[in-house]
């Protein structure tokens, strides 16, 4: 799978770009404030639906604009389609796929590395649920609806702790979480399990270090053994924690509040980690994404990857590019020159330009 065009217009400082694609690397050069991640950007919002890091809508648009435009036209194994969003100034997005508008979402297979993901490994616990939740959001049909729902009986919950603390409907929202919350605990579980090898794997290679990384899902205050335990442990563990519910106004107990860690020789790397550990963890766990993806669905993965080439030594460089090029088509954004030896090696590389929020097919 890979984009075969993309088309934009008035999207944040790009007002007009139409550019034709093909498989292999496409390294987009430029220099600070370009538009280099707003194109990149762009790729993630067409393939996920969502933005890498969350934004308002007027802000995607072009300033003193009405309305962005965004297309692609995506090549599959067989034949090919066209996605179109269009995002307009307080009202929900526009997908369209062949010009229809869209009820079913069709896959577009992309994984990023945007710099902001060094929060998955720094940032609050639910950064790290988060990263688990997108993807098994693509890897399994109606884990959206799950998420969401769970979302909306904890929210009707808080409010009755905190304003009606004798309802009986807590109760059944309780009863509502435990159901849901072993769903979402469960998938999690199943996902973690799949990227562990490879995020050990990519670790090891990116470093260059014997110490493997254990990944654990962190539950707090129960069992995580196996589906009726998980239940019985949810159940157990809100009883335990009503009379502090009641007393604090929300709820303590269940997968909104569950953690990942991710242990080198027994230590959390979050908290002890250096800033190239934790930049190794971070790549590790969006290349281990690409290939649980590819693992899962049989297709190779679209790969943004936002200045990222420019950040890593020689060593890591060339052991990042070993593992990617082996997807389709690669997208990386760099300020400086780089010298693509792949190049020589045969691989197909094409060197584009962004300057001022346009595109040029060459090196400048
Ligand atoms: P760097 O190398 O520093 O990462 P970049 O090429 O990735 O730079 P972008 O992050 O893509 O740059 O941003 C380019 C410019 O787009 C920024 O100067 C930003 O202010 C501008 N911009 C963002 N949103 C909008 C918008 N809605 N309308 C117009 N311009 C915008
Ligand atoms: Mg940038």
């Amino acid at each position: 799978m890979y984009f075969r065009e993309i088309n934009l217009r008035n999207w944040r400082n790009i007002s007009q770009l139409k550019i034709k694609l093909e498989e292999g690397l496409i390294v987009i050069t430029g220099a600070n404030a370009q538009g280099k991640s707003n194109f990149l950007e762009a790729l993630y919002l067409l393939a996920r639906g969502t933005l890498p890091r969350p934004a308002r809508d007027e802000e995607l648009i072009t300033w003193g604009e009405e309305l962005a435009y965004l297309s692609c036209k995506v090549q599959e194994k067989v034949g090919d389609f066209t996605r179109e969003v269009i995002i307009r100034r307080g009202q929900a997005k526009e997908w369209r796929v062949n010009g229809r508008l869209e009820t079913r979402k069709r896959r577009i297979w992309l994984v990023g590395y945007f710099p902001q993901d060094m929060e998955i490994v720094e940032g609050s616990p639910s950064k790290r649920r988060d990263f688990l939740d997108q993807t098994i959001d693509l890897l399994r049909p109606g884990w959206g609806r799950v998420c969401r729902e769970y979302g909306e009986v904890l929210y009707r919950r808080n409010t009755l702790l905190r304003e009606k603390p004798h309802s009986e409907l807590i109760e059944v929202y309780t009863e509502k979480l435990v159901s849901l919350g072993t769903t979402l605990v469960r998938g999690r579980i199943w996902y973690l399990q799949n990227l562990t090898p490879f995020i050990q794997q990519f670790y090891r290679e990116l470093s260059g270090e014997e110490e493997e990384i254990q990944p654990r899902y962190q539950s707090r205050g129960y069992s995580l053994q196996n589906e009726s335990e998980i239940k019985d442990g949810l159940r157990q563990a809100f009883r335990e924690a009503k009379a502090e519910e009641l007393s604090r106004g929300f709820t303590l107990v269940g997968p909104h509040r569950d953690e990942v860690v991710f242990q080198k020789e027994g230590r959390d790397l979050r908290t002890f980690g250096s800033q190239g550990e934790k930049k190794t963890l971070a790549l590790s766990l969006k290349l281990a994404e690409m290939n649980v993806v590819k693992l899962l669905t049989g297709e190779k993965v679209i790969v943004v990857l936002d200045d990222l080439f420019s950040e890593l030594d020689e060593k890591r460089r060339k052991r990042l590019w070993s593992e990617i090029v082996s997807q389709n088509q690669v997208f990386v954004t760099t300020t400086e020159k780089l010298e693509w030896e792949e190049r020589e090696k045969g691989a197909k590389v094409r060197i584009l330009t962004l300057d001022r929020g346009k595109i040029y097919p060459e090196e400048r």
